[in-house]
Protein backbone atom coordinates (compact mmCIF):
# COMPACT_ATOMS: atom_id res chain seq x y z
CA UNK A 1 0.00 0.00 0.00
CA UNK A 2 1.05 3.56 -1.05
CA UNK A 3 2.52 5.48 2.19
CA UNK A 4 1.82 2.75 4.37
CA UNK A 5 4.51 4.30 7.09
CA UNK A 6 3.06 7.70 7.01
CA UNK A 7 -0.70 5.64 7.44
CA UNK A 8 0.49 4.34 10.24
CA UNK A 9 1.69 7.31 11.91
CA UNK A 10 -1.78 9.41 11.35
CA UNK A 11 -3.69 6.63 13.20
CA UNK A 12 -0.98 6.51 15.39
CA UNK A 13 -0.95 10.37 15.99
CA UNK A 14 -5.37 10.63 15.81
CA UNK A 15 -5.09 7.80 18.90
CA UNK A 16 -2.55 9.89 20.40
CA UNK A 17 -5.21 12.81 20.24
CA UNK A 18 -7.80 11.12 22.51
CA UNK A 19 -5.20 9.81 25.16
CA UNK A 20 -4.38 12.96 26.06
CA UNK A 21 -7.89 14.27 26.08
CA UNK A 22 -7.77 16.68 23.00
CA UNK A 23 -10.49 15.44 21.63
CA UNK A 24 -13.35 12.51 22.30
CA UNK A 25 -15.02 9.72 20.75
CA UNK A 26 -14.55 10.16 16.68
CA UNK A 27 -14.21 13.77 17.21
CA UNK A 28 -11.31 15.34 16.09
CA UNK A 29 -9.14 15.06 12.44
CA UNK A 30 -5.31 14.41 11.35
CA UNK A 31 -4.04 14.46 8.31
CA UNK A 32 -0.40 14.33 6.65
CA UNK A 33 1.27 15.53 3.09
CA UNK A 34 2.49 12.80 1.57
CA UNK A 35 5.92 12.18 0.25
CA UNK A 36 5.28 13.26 -3.01
CA UNK A 37 3.71 16.62 -1.88
CA UNK A 38 0.73 15.69 -4.50
CA UNK A 39 -1.75 14.39 -2.18
CA UNK A 40 -2.27 14.05 1.48
CA UNK A 41 -3.46 11.18 3.60
CA UNK A 42 -6.62 12.08 6.42
CA UNK A 43 -8.41 9.76 8.67
CA UNK A 44 -12.09 8.90 7.61
CA UNK A 45 -15.37 10.47 9.14
CA UNK A 46 -16.84 9.07 11.88
CA UNK A 47 -14.72 5.67 12.87
CA UNK A 48 -13.57 4.99 15.99
CA UNK A 49 -9.54 5.75 16.17
CA UNK A 50 -8.65 2.17 18.09
CA UNK A 51 -10.40 0.56 15.27
CA UNK A 52 -8.85 2.28 12.18
CA UNK A 53 -6.31 0.36 10.40
CA UNK A 54 -3.99 1.64 7.46
CA UNK A 55 -6.78 0.82 4.75
CA UNK A 56 -9.34 3.35 6.32
CA UNK A 57 -6.92 6.35 5.89
CA UNK A 58 -8.12 8.23 3.08
CA UNK A 59 -5.59 9.64 0.00
CA UNK A 60 -6.64 13.02 -1.31
CA UNK A 61 -5.20 15.26 -4.20
CA UNK A 62 -4.31 18.46 -2.95
CA UNK A 63 -5.15 20.35 -6.36
CA UNK A 64 -7.97 18.07 -7.61
CA UNK A 65 -9.61 16.86 -4.01
CA UNK A 66 -9.80 13.97 -5.65
CA UNK A 67 -9.93 11.25 -3.49
CA UNK A 68 -8.50 7.57 -3.26
CA UNK A 69 -9.50 5.02 -0.57
CA UNK A 70 -12.61 2.66 0.52
CA UNK A 71 -13.48 5.32 3.22
CA UNK A 72 -15.58 8.43 3.90
CA UNK A 73 -12.78 11.10 4.36
CA UNK A 74 -12.55 13.41 7.32
CA UNK A 75 -15.82 16.10 7.17
CA UNK A 76 -13.49 18.63 7.40
CA UNK A 77 -10.98 17.46 4.57
CA UNK A 78 -12.07 20.62 2.44
CA UNK A 79 -10.45 22.44 5.25
CA UNK A 80 -7.44 20.73 5.54
CA UNK A 81 -6.69 20.93 1.92
CA UNK A 82 -6.81 24.69 1.56
CA UNK A 83 -4.16 24.68 4.59
CA UNK A 84 -1.74 22.69 2.46
CA UNK A 85 -2.55 24.46 -0.71
CA UNK A 86 -2.08 27.59 1.02
CA UNK A 87 1.19 26.57 3.35
CA UNK A 88 3.56 24.65 1.35
CA UNK A 89 5.60 24.35 4.35
CA UNK A 90 2.86 22.05 6.34
CA UNK A 91 3.60 18.86 6.54
CA UNK A 92 0.76 17.80 8.84
CA UNK A 93 -2.79 18.59 10.94
CA UNK A 94 -4.40 17.85 13.66
CA UNK A 95 -7.59 19.45 14.35
CA UNK A 96 -9.14 18.32 17.87
CA UNK A 97 -11.98 20.04 20.39
CA UNK A 98 -9.82 20.36 23.41
CA UNK A 99 -12.28 22.28 26.74
CA UNK A 100 -9.59 25.01 27.75
CA UNK A 101 -8.51 26.06 23.92
CA UNK A 102 -12.26 25.91 22.62
CA UNK A 103 -13.46 27.78 25.84
CA UNK A 104 -11.05 30.69 24.46
CA UNK A 105 -12.56 30.14 21.08
CA UNK A 106 -16.34 30.65 22.37
CA UNK A 107 -15.12 33.18 24.27
CA UNK A 108 -13.54 34.75 20.81
CA UNK A 109 -10.47 35.49 22.80
CA UNK A 110 -6.92 35.39 20.92
CA UNK A 111 -4.54 33.89 22.84
CA UNK A 112 -1.89 36.42 23.54
CA UNK A 113 2.08 35.51 23.13
CA UNK A 114 2.48 34.70 27.12
CA UNK A 115 5.39 32.71 26.74
CA UNK A 116 8.84 32.72 24.82
CA UNK A 117 7.15 29.06 24.18
CA UNK A 118 4.27 30.84 22.27
CA UNK A 119 6.44 33.07 20.19
CA UNK A 120 8.92 30.05 18.82
CA UNK A 121 6.39 27.60 18.69
CA UNK A 122 2.95 29.22 17.37
CA UNK A 123 5.19 32.12 15.58
CA UNK A 124 3.18 34.71 17.23
CA UNK A 125 -0.22 35.66 19.09
CA UNK A 126 -3.20 32.30 17.84
CA UNK A 127 -6.02 33.93 16.39
CA UNK A 128 -9.55 33.08 16.35
CA UNK A 129 -11.20 32.09 12.78
CA UNK A 130 -14.63 33.26 12.32
CA UNK A 131 -17.08 30.85 12.81
CA UNK A 132 -18.22 28.68 9.87
CA UNK A 133 -19.85 25.33 10.58
CA UNK A 134 -18.46 22.04 10.37
CA UNK A 135 -17.44 21.03 6.84
CA UNK A 136 -18.59 24.23 5.17
CA UNK A 137 -15.60 26.24 2.49
CA UNK A 138 -16.61 29.09 4.63
CA UNK A 139 -14.80 27.87 8.01
CA UNK A 140 -12.02 26.40 5.64
CA UNK A 141 -11.64 29.90 4.61
CA UNK A 142 -12.04 31.55 7.40
CA UNK A 143 -9.31 29.40 9.33
CA UNK A 144 -6.72 29.51 6.51
CA UNK A 145 -7.02 33.65 7.14
CA UNK A 146 -6.69 33.70 10.71
CA UNK A 147 -3.83 30.85 10.57
CA UNK A 148 -2.01 33.05 8.09
CA UNK A 149 1.94 32.06 8.54
CA UNK A 150 1.65 31.05 12.28
CA UNK A 151 1.75 26.85 13.33
CA UNK A 152 -1.54 27.38 15.48
CA UNK A 153 -5.24 28.56 15.28
CA UNK A 154 -8.57 28.49 17.25
CA UNK A 155 -11.99 28.08 15.69
CA UNK A 156 -15.29 29.98 16.93
CA UNK A 157 -17.51 27.92 18.77
CA UNK A 158 -15.38 24.74 17.69
CA UNK A 159 -11.77 24.24 19.16
CA UNK A 160 -8.72 24.22 17.82
CA UNK A 161 -6.16 23.57 14.95
CA UNK A 162 -1.92 22.84 15.69
CA UNK A 163 0.18 22.52 12.21
CA UNK A 164 4.00 21.57 11.61
CA UNK A 165 6.45 20.26 9.55
CA UNK A 166 5.86 16.62 10.16
CA UNK A 167 2.77 14.70 12.81
CA UNK A 168 4.71 14.38 15.80
CA UNK A 169 5.03 18.84 15.47
CA UNK A 170 1.71 19.39 14.40
CA UNK A 171 0.66 17.12 17.90
CA UNK A 172 2.61 19.17 19.75
CA UNK A 173 1.66 22.60 18.65
CA UNK A 174 -2.10 21.21 19.41
CA UNK A 175 -0.70 19.95 23.12
CA UNK A 176 1.15 23.11 23.74
CA UNK A 177 -1.89 25.59 22.47
CA UNK A 178 -3.61 23.38 24.97
CA UNK A 179 -1.23 23.78 27.83
CA UNK A 180 -0.59 27.42 26.96
CA UNK A 181 -4.69 27.95 27.33
CA UNK A 182 -4.62 26.67 30.91
CA UNK A 183 -1.49 29.28 31.81
CA UNK A 184 -3.55 31.97 30.70
CA UNK A 185 -6.54 31.54 32.32
CA UNK A 186 -4.77 30.84 35.48
CA UNK A 187 -3.20 33.83 34.67
CA UNK A 188 -5.50 35.87 34.28
CA UNK A 189 -7.06 34.41 37.61
CA UNK A 190 -4.27 35.34 39.27
CA UNK A 191 -4.46 39.45 38.59
CA UNK A 192 -3.94 39.52 34.14
CA UNK A 193 -1.86 37.97 31.86
CA UNK A 194 0.93 40.16 30.66
CA UNK A 195 2.13 39.31 27.45
CA UNK A 196 5.78 39.45 25.93
CA UNK A 197 6.82 42.67 23.71
CA UNK A 198 7.02 42.29 20.15
CA UNK A 199 10.46 43.34 20.48
CA UNK A 200 11.16 40.27 22.36
CA UNK A 201 8.96 38.52 19.73
CA UNK A 202 11.29 39.41 16.77
CA UNK A 203 14.54 38.40 18.90
CA UNK A 204 13.31 34.82 19.87
CA UNK A 205 11.91 34.60 16.20
CA UNK A 206 14.81 35.25 14.77
CA UNK A 207 16.46 32.99 16.78
CA UNK A 208 19.33 35.73 18.50
CA UNK A 209 20.75 34.58 21.62
CA UNK A 210 18.88 31.12 21.38
CA UNK A 211 21.12 29.06 23.28
CA UNK A 212 18.51 25.85 24.35
CA UNK A 213 19.77 22.45 23.70
CA UNK A 214 22.82 20.72 22.80
CA UNK A 215 24.80 21.84 19.61
CA UNK A 216 24.14 20.64 16.44
CA UNK A 217 20.29 19.60 17.50
CA UNK A 218 18.75 22.89 16.51
ZN1 LIG B 1 -13.95 19.82 14.59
Amino acid sequence: MKDQALREKTIEISRLTLSRGLTIGTSGNVSARCEDGVSFLITPSGMDYDAIVPDDIVEVDIDTGGRTGRRVPSIETGLHRKIYMARPDVGAIVHVHPPLATGLAVARRPLPVIADMCALAFGGQVEVAEYGTSGSTELADNVVRALGSRNAVLMANHGSIGVGNDLDQALFIGDLLEKMCLTYYFATIAGGAVAITDEAINILKSGVGRTYGQPGEG
